[in-house]
């Protein structure tokens, strides 16, 4: 029998950890949070203190202006933490973005890992998730259902630079979360030998430095503002979804649009953003991750939040393996899967 629940309490807006006081990935300020990564839904602005791995207290400086060198925010490497009302937390590679973490707590002889987002198959621009033993497992569900098979990086990639060079006169415009996506794509269309400059919305440009700074290397970026329509014919141009259809993409010559998620497995969704070149490219782990991850881990019991709880639910009841559904609130899983 777990004892967890005695000091663990999921609620509505995050995971309470009751003897340090302390809020995982909170959706409203608090006093002390730690944060598993940068993504909006799971770090919020106006926390007293943050404790989160340095890349991700530097994209809350550069997104939310938290202050990095203010002492009573913390920042830990993978394998390191902290220890507080008894608890010892620490930091390990989720494999979702730069900086993303699994937080693992322990406490009395026991051990609760909570993932925030993850995924497993090879990422290059973040280290890849590390399967930590533990008690109790608290996993997310985006992808939660066995509809949700994300095909191999590589098959999508090379659609993508396919797409380029059957239309020399026309832009692929791709759609992709500023943070994350945008430089995984970037640095995907790297390592498969696409060397020509890579063209950016302004909104993606900060986020793109600071992975550079972080020791990503994403080639050669220009900004869209500053080029000539005519120089982006037969190139790859990447901007925020929410720029797709947007006047923005006026200065543009002729775009394919492109946009690269998880979600793009579903027709319908591409049809609504009127996509006409689909991406599977998910950060988050797809159906056969997530079960590969539960029985990897091994736990006595899996929290499943986040997404399709009931999909992976019903999956932990047929494996006989014990599970519950969290129901956190505020998390927003369309922009960033
Ligand atoms: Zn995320
Ligand atoms: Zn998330």
């Amino acid at each position: 029998m777990v004892k967890a629940k005695t000091w663990i309490e999921p609620h509505p807006s995050g995971i309470y950890v009751k003897p340090a006081d302390l809020w995982i990935d909170p959706s409203r300020p608090v006093e002390r949070a730690a944060v598993t990564h940068g993504h909006a839904d799971h770090a919020r602005s106006g926390h007293g203190a943050v404790f989160a791995t340095p890349e991700t207290l530097a994209i809350m400086a550069l997104r939310y202006g938290v202050d990095v060198e203010a002492s009573h925010n913390q920042a830990f490497p993978y394998g390191d933490g902290f220890e507080r009302g008894g608890v010892r937390f620490s930091f390990h590679p989720a494999g979702h973005v730069l900086g993303s973490a699994q937080i693992l707590m322990e406490y009395q002889g026991e051990r609760i890992v909570v993932t925030g987002d993850y995924k497993r198959r090879p990422d290059p621009t973040c280290a890849p998730f590390e399967v930590v033993p533990c008690d109790i497992f608290v996993t997310e569900a985006t992808f939660g259902l066995p509809v949700f098979r994300h095909p191999p990086t590589a098959d999508e990639i090379a659609k993508l630079i396919g797409a380029v060079r059957a239309e020399p006169d026309r832009s692929v415009l791709v759609g992709a979360y500023a943070l994350g996506k945008a430089q995984r794509v970037i640095a995907e269309l790297r390592g498969a030998g696409w060397d020509a400059p890579i063209y950016i919305h302004g909104a993606l440009e900060k986020m793109c430095e600071l992975y550079a700074v972080h020791g990503v290397d994403l080639g050669e970026l220009r900004l869209v503002s500053e080029t000539d329509k005519a120089e982006m014919a037969g190139q790859i141009v990447l901007a925020p979804p929410s720029a797709l259809n947007d006047r923005w993409s006026r200065r543009l010559p002729d775009p394919v649009t492109a946009m690269a998620s998880g979600w793009m497995r579903v027709r319908q969704r591409a049809r609504q953003r009127m996509v006409e070149l689909p991406l599977v490219i998910s950060d988050h782990a797809d159906w056969d991750e997530l079960t590969t991850t539960i029985s990897e881990v091994n736990p006595k019991e899996s929290w499943i939040t986040h997404g399709s709880e009931d999909g992976l639910l019903r999956w932990c009841e047929l494996h006989q393996r014990k599970a519950r559904a969290l129901h956190l609130v505020g998390r927003d899983l369309e922009e960033e899967a």
